[in-house]
Formats: C-alpha cells, structure tokens, sequence
C-alpha cells in the first residue's frame, strides 16, 4: 500500500508521475500536484535533495491527498526525515546509503509507519562496480543491482518492496524487466527512464511499457518526459488503454484522411480531442472522413461521424441521429456525447 492506493497482485496498473517544481516551494509544488490529480495521476514523486525539501514534503503532505513518494539519493537522514515527515513511500537504493546501520534504521523508520520502499535502479546512475562487472549498463547490469539492493532489505526481513530497473534504452530495459520478473515476484514499476522530448518520448514508452504490459509485466508505469507533466499521465493512460487495461476517457477513433475525404479534418478531430479531455467516460468516438470506413467505425462506436462532402452524418450506438454540416460537425458530436452520456 501506498498510503491509500494497493500496488501489484490484482489492483490496477496505476499511473504515476513526478513534480518538476523545487520540491522546497511548497505553493508551486501543491499547484503542480493538484494539476497532475486532475489529469488522473495516482501517486506523486517529489525530489527530495536536502533538509528544507524534506521539511517542505510534511507541508504539502498537509495540502494534498495524492500518495507521495519520497525520492531519495545516498542520505539515509533525509529518509529518516522524509519518513518522519509523513512520505507515503520512499524511493531509495539501500545499497548506496553507506552501510548496513543506516540500511537498518531506515528499514526500522519504515517498518514502524508501514510504508515500502522503491528500490529505483537507474542506467544513468549505476554503481561502478556494476558497470565494470558487466562492461556497461546492460540488462543483466541492471538486474544484479536490483538484486543486490533487495537482499540488502531481505536480510532485515523486510518485503514491502516496489522494484524498477530503468534504462534510456528500451531494449535494455525490457531485458531487463523480463529477467527481474523472472527471479523475484515484488511490484514493478516500469518506465523508460530520460525517454526524450514529448513525441519521441511517448513512442518510446508506448514501445517499451506497452510490450511489457503485454506481457503482463508491470504494477504501476510513469512515462519520463521533458514537458508537461500532464502529457506523462495522458501518455501513460494511453498506453494502458491501448492494451484495454484501464479505462480513462474515451478512446477516440479516428481516420488519417486520403483522397477521398472531402471535409478539413484534421483541426475538426484535433478540437475534438481537446474538449474530450474534461471527460472521464469510458466512451469510444470514431471521426472519419468518408463513406467507405466512416459508416462501419462510427456505427461500432458509441458516438460518430462520418463525412461527405462538406458535411458529416451523426451516429450514437450504431444509429444515424441525423446529417450536420461541416461547421457544425464539432458541436454536434460534443452535444451529443453531453447530452446522452
Ligand atoms: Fe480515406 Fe475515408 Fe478511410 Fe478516411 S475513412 S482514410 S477519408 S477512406
């Protein structure tokens, strides 16, 4: 349990993310974190670096109500205090906060409130004797350091533990998830760690957490990207929709319009898409710009239109509501998807 919400076994995938505010600003990061809930993030991880950011952490555990996770890199005292400070979780490598007494107080601060630990293992930042071991940060690399954290955290009895192995490389890391997935049965998180700029990014992540998903590897997902928050939360649903996952809003169905389409589509389904980001049903809308597949997609989704010439014929459940015109193609739709949700 991350304070209210269940990770692994048979609870759904959950879509996590991370603030990208400093963590020590306690109004702009409650602002980030109250963004990303409404965009449907399900647990929140902050940067905790030094002292003031852990302090920040209990305050804006007092402003919001999204489980947050302490990220936490070497200092086993800003654990201890991130613990003391009310972290839902912490994500932290025991094997680098610098030996077995520390390993154990803030196995015991952890113990005591019931929160677990992410070990997070990290192409980037991978120990050196990993990387010679290995010769570079491989899967097996990967692996091995993940491993070798859990025994760390086994050998004080403690299982409360979410497993990642992330690389920028997502052959590696699907490597790596299928090995680790393998050998120990705690929660993963998955993720492609550094995926890049928003598009290139997205298809990073739909590839790698989309084919480990598939192979029902994975508990709970964040896709890294250099943006918006919120586009990691939408890009992650996405990809657990794709898979029929979960279902968060509606699945929008739409043509890559040829020489047959004698409509603008293109701005038509990009306005769409924008007004459907407010709606949370599981619906599926098809827009398609002709009559050979137009008719066929928009009778098998719950809301659709297929064009003609400069205008679009109207369906809800497989029935013709009536004919609109090009310019009212949009409100027409949103009408209907409003008026019979
Ligand atoms: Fe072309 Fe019609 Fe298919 Fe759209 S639905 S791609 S316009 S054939």
């Amino acid at each position: 349990m991350v304070g209210q919400v269940a990770i692994g076994g048979d609870a759904p995938v959950l879509v996590q993310s991370m603030t990208k505010t400093d963590t020590r600003d306690v109004d702009a990061t409650v602002v980030q974190i109250e963004t990303l809930q409404r965009a449907g993030c399900e647990i929140v991880r902050l940067a905790i670096p030094d002292e003031e950011a852990a302090e920040a952490l209990g305050e804006i555990k007092r402003q919001t109500s999204i489980p947050i996770v302490a990220d936490i890199h070497f200092d086993y005292r800003l654990a201890l205090q991130a613990i003391a400070c009310g972290a839902d979780k912490l994500r932290i490598n025991p094997g680098n906060i610098g030996g077995h007494d520390r390993v154990e107080r803030v196995v015991a601060a952890a113990r005591e409130r019931g929160i677990p630990m992410r070990i997070g293992v990290n192409a980037g930042s991978l120990e050196k004797s990993f990387l010679e071991r290995f010769g570079g940060p491989g899967s097996l690399a990967l692996v091995e350091s993940a491993l070798g954290h859990v025994a760390l955290l086994e050998q004080l009895d403690f299982h409360d533990i979410v497993l990642s192995m992330k690389a920028s490389d997502v052959l590696t890391t699907i490597e790596a998830y299928r090995q680790i997935s393998a050998r120990v049965d705690y929660p993963l998180h998955i993720g492609i760690t550094e995926a890049g700029p928003v598009r290139v990014g997205s298809i990073r992540s739909a590839v790698g957490l989309g084919i480990l998903l598939a192979e029902g590897i994975g508990d709970t997902l964040r896709v890294s990207l250099t943006g918006d928050p919120r586009e990691e939360i939408r890009v992650g649903y996405e990809i657990l929709q794709a898979l029929h996952l979960r279902d968060h809003g509606p699945y929008l169905v739409s043509c890559p319009m040829c020489g047959r389409c004698e409509v603008d589509l293109e701005p038509i389904v990009a306005e769409i898409e924008r007004r459907l980001e407010a709606v949370r049903e599981p619906l599926t809308i098809a827009v398609m710009g002709c009559v050979v597949n137009g008719p066929g997609e928009a009778r098998h989704a719950d809301f659709g239109i297929a064009a003609g010439k400069g205008s679009g014929v109207l369906f809800r459940k497989g029935k013709i509501v009536r004919k609109v015109k090009e310019s009212e193609i949009v409100e027409a739709l949103l009408g209907e998807i409003t008026s019979h949700p």
